[in-house]
């Protein structure tokens, strides 16, 4: 089998492919893998495992067709992460969210659709949903998405569907909660939060902090997206919940304590503009048609994470700025 992997050099996708390459996933011991990826300041070749002789990497930007047309042919399956993906980076300056998140899903669609692929996993995020006070989101929920980032999630979300429905591609789409994991850029809350600390300097903890995320292990992600590649519906999406809920405050009081902190190193800033209040998803669906339920424990994932930034200061001290 041959599979394409979009943003495989960023967070989840280069974090898929290891596992994939690893032989992590049965039946995939032979199973050859192409990264397509523009490399922006989120992409690093440095995360994957190369040189490999079922790895081949291509730079290339989701938006160019004849980049896409020229790498499809011959995979059986594409599973589609690239994107921008942080919510401040898009209230700052939207258009690049637009362009790649939208136009680049849609000709990443068409070119799939030119190239006859079998399979395509969509990736997109619970944020779509916009924000919820009690109860959890099923996939039927609206698209009510907040910031520019979500917007553009929900528009490619949309481009998805009339994919499916105006010419049968075989598509799925995943909504994932908040992940956390190795690898993760440095301007994304935990890794934010524990590169300060190691580095002796403060946390910047958001308005009153008490705004509520669900949060999951990258592995659990990426072996959700895995059953859904395999074994789901085209024209289906799948809500992946990591089954851990906890306010932005508890988070920072973990983290601090694993970094050995006290809370004289929180600096409270400004809040977010329109931030989402509480995500929470209901994801009995996976749970029930392709029994996924996620492996690792929120506590032991933190306090691993947290010692895989202390050991690997060499990746992460580029990014930091
Ligand atoms: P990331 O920002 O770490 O990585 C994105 C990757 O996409 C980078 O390697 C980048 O170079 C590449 N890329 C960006 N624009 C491109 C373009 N035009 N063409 C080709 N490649 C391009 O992101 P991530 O955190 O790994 O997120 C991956 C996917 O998962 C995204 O679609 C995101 O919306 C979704 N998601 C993320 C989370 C999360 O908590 N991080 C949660 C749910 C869903």
């Amino acid at each position: 089998m041959r599979i394409l992997v979009t943003g495989g050099a960023g967070f989840i996708g280069s974090h898929y492919v290891r596992t994939l390459l690893d032989g992590a996933y049965p039946d995939h011991g032979d199973t050859r893998v192409t990264v397509f990826d523009k490399l922006t300041y989120a992409g690093d070749r440095g995360k994957l495992p190369e040189p490999h002789p079922r790895l081949t990497f291509v730079q290339g930007d989701v938006c160019d067709a004849d980049a896409l047309l020229a790498a499809l042919p011959g995979h059986d399956a594409v599973v589609h992460f690239a994107a921008e993906s942080h919510v401040d980076r898009s209230l700052a300056s939207a258009r690049e969210f637009f362009t790649t998140n939208v136009l680049g899903t849609q000709t990443l669609l068409d070119c799939c659709r030119r190239t006859g692929v079998d399979r395509i996993v969509h990736v997109s995020t619970d944020e779509v949903y916009g924000t919820i006070d009690e109860g959890s989101w099923t996939e039927d929920h609206p698209l009510l998405p907040n910031s520019p980032y979500a917007a553009s999630k929900a528009a490619s979300d949309l481009a998805v569907r009339a994919y499916f429905r105006s010419h049968d591609l075989p598509v799925m789409i995943t909504r994932c909660c908040n992940n956390y994991g190795p690898y993760q850029y440095t301007e994304k809350v935990i890794p934010l939060f524990v590169t300060n600390l190691l580095s002796g300097r403060d946390v910047p903890l958001y308005g009153d902090g008490l705004n509520v995320r669900e949060w999951i292990h990258v592995d659990d992600h990426c072996r959700a997206v895995q059953l859904v590649l395999e074994n789901g519906r085209p024209g289906e999406v799948y809500n992946i919940g990591g089954g851990t809920e906890i306010t932005n405050r508890e988070l920072t009081k973990q983290l601090l304590e694993l970094c050995g902190e006290g809370w004289d190193r929180v600096r409270h800033v400004t809040d977010r503009k329109a931030h989402d209040r509480r995500y929470s998803l209901d994801d009995t669906k996976i749970r029930r048609e392709l029994g996924y339920q996620p492996a690792i424990a929120f506590e032991q994932g933190l306090a691993d994470i947290v010692k895989w930034y202390r050991d690997n200061r060499d990746w992460w001290d580029k990014t930091t700025r």
